[in-house]
């Protein structure tokens, strides 16, 4: 795709006192495109996610959001540009209800949202959600906190959403189920998504482009296609399958 980028993170560093966890990260998203990030424990994602998330805030390098440069915003200041995050490990709020988990998220919806309609893409999407809605969060299953996870996102009707590792932890049949509905909510709203994941096979075949970050630092880029193909990607992070 051409034009303005949803998101150019360029020569971004960032670090927590003594660590630097991104050293000089460039990563591009375009609007309707699914990007993944794919890295080892430790490899910086997680840190990646929250610097553009405006925690830690980034110590070099510009972070772009729809021609805006939002380095050094406060956190607040940056979810209300359209920007929602599913953070790692699924934080539900656990002793909330779901329907109530989801509320909190259309906090930032404004007033002009109507929270309604919103509410009925998040079902369509996970119509489990809907089965459950006065339940406990925390009595949910693994997966369906993280498709809660994921709905509460949604309700600020994001532009960008930012997805933490949402395979981890679930067994393959749900990691599927979810992804599917990822690609179906990007292929029906054109709905930009940046995801980071271990699961390199399964992340690298959703997404139209991906970025391996090794020790901090962009070591590959490509389609999920190339990236796929590459011995180095596969032995590294497939298994050497
Ligand atoms: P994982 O898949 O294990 O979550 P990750 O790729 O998301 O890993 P990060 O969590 O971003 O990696 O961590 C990158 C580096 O920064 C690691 O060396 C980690 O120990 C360090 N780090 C992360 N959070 C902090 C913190 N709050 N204080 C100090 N160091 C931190």
């Amino acid at each position: 795709p051409t034009g303005r980028p949803m998101l150019e993170l360029d020569g971004v560093s960032a670090g927590y006192g003594p660590v630097q966890a991104l050293s000089a990260v460039s990563v591009r998203v375009m609007p309707g495109e699914i990007v993944t990030l794919i890295g080892a424990n430790g490899a910086g994602k997680s840190t990646l996610l929250m610097t553009i998330c405006g925690d830690p805030k980034p110590r070099a390098g510009r972070i772009v959001l729809e021609g805006k440069d939002i380095a050094g915003l406060p956190t607040h200041a940056i979810m209300r540009l359209g920007l929602a995050q599913s953070p790692e490990g699924r934080r539900v709020f656990p002793r909330m209800t779901v329907n109530e988990n989801l509320v909190m998220g259309a906090e930032t919806l404004g007033s002009g949202g109507d929270r309604s309609a919103v509410l009925g893409e998040v079902f369509a999407l996970f119509p489990r959600l809907r089965e459950r809605l006065s339940q406990r969060a925390g009595t949910l299953s693994g997966g369906e906190q993280q498709m809660l996870a994921i709905g509460r996102a949604l309700m600020s009707r994001p532009r960008l959403l930012l997805l933490d590792e949402p395979s981890l932890g679930l067994a393959p049949l749900i990691v599927r189920q979810i992804f599917a509905a990822i690609r179906d909510l990007n292929a029906r709203t054109g709905l930009t998504v940046l995801i980071v994941e271990q699961n390199a096979n399964l992340a690298l075949r959703l997404a139209h482009r991906g970025y391996v970050l090794v020790n901090g630092r962009i070591a590959m880029e490509g389609t999920g296609a190339e990236l796929l193909a590459r011995p180095e990607v596969r032995d590294a992070y497939l298994g050497g399958g």
